[in-house]
């Protein structure tokens, strides 16, 4: 589904992802782990067509459609979705205007609210959120919720979670856990998973851990990996690596 071959990514004329290889078939929950400032969110924002983020060499392909140059529309209209690590909060449009935009009137109003609210009730958010500003005065959980109802409500196929557990209390994680697992086994789309949660194993189960460490990935393996890391940080990993 996914299959990114030799990508190098410059940012400002800092070279940040350094040849990178990564395939991901349909219906694979992959978990990409490493220390902070490797290139997870990089590689996130380019997979999903940031503007301004140079591919040097390399190539993209989406269900073996070359991807490099889409806009992040296009390649959000192929079905590819990515939850922010930072959401944004956006003054003056409420999050109902917000939906109905990304849904392009796919609904009207009436099957619209319908299926919002179903939603909204999965991932227990309260109806009169709808009528905020987008994540405006959102708590950290509340944000990621939003991220996962707009998942829900845009059905993708590829799914990029940057950090989606990062400073959740127990409930909304199972919450947004249990609702990601829902979804996928219904839908049999392909996840990727960047997280510092070495927990995470409780809540998905992960065919595939990467460790990125240096705009690379550096090793491949599966979730018993975790547990190494757990135990001994990334060091062991990154030493073999350099030797
Ligand atoms: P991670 O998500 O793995 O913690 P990032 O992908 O956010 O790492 O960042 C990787 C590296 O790229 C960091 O050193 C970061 O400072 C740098 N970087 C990211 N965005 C920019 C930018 N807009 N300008 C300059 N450097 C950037
Ligand atoms: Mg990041």
């Amino acid at each position: 589904m996914l299959k990114i071959k030799n990508l190098y990514v410059n940012i400002k004329n800092n070279l940040i992802i350094k040849g990178l290889n990564l395939r991901i078939k349909r219906n694979e929950i992959h978990v990409i782990m490493g220390p902070n400032g490797s290139g997870k969110s990089t590689l996130s924002y380019i997979i999903s067509g940031k503007p301004k983020y140079r591919i040097d060499k390399g190539k993209i392909y989406f269900n073996k459609k070359l991807i490099n140059n889409l806009s992040p529309y296009e390649i959000s209209k192929l079905g590819i979705f990515l939850s922010f690590q930072y959401p944004i909060e956006i003054n003056g449009i409420t999050m109902y205007s917000f939906l109905k935009n990304i849904l392009k009137n796919k609904y009207n109003n009436k099957e619209l609210l319908k299926k919002i609210y179903k939603v909204c009730n999965k991932l227990k958010i309260k109806k009169n959120y709808l009528y905020r500003n987008f994540n405006v005065g959102f708590s950290g959980g509340e944000k990621k919720k939003n991220e996962i109802l707009q998942m829900l409500l845009l059905k993708p196929k590829l799914v990029i979670l940057d950090e989606i557990d990062s400073g959740l209390d127990i409930d909304t994680l199972n919450i947004i856990f249990k609702n990601i697992n829902k979804y996928k086994n219904k839908n049999k789309c392909s996840l990727i998973i960047i997280t510092h949660n070495t927990n995470i194993i409780k809540y998905i189960k992960p065919n595939y851990v990467h460790i990125l460490y240096n705009g690379k990935i550096i090793k491949s393996s599966n979730k018993k990996i975790i547990k190494n890391i757990e135990k001994y940080g990334y060091k062991n990993i990154i030493n073999n690596e350099i030797k």
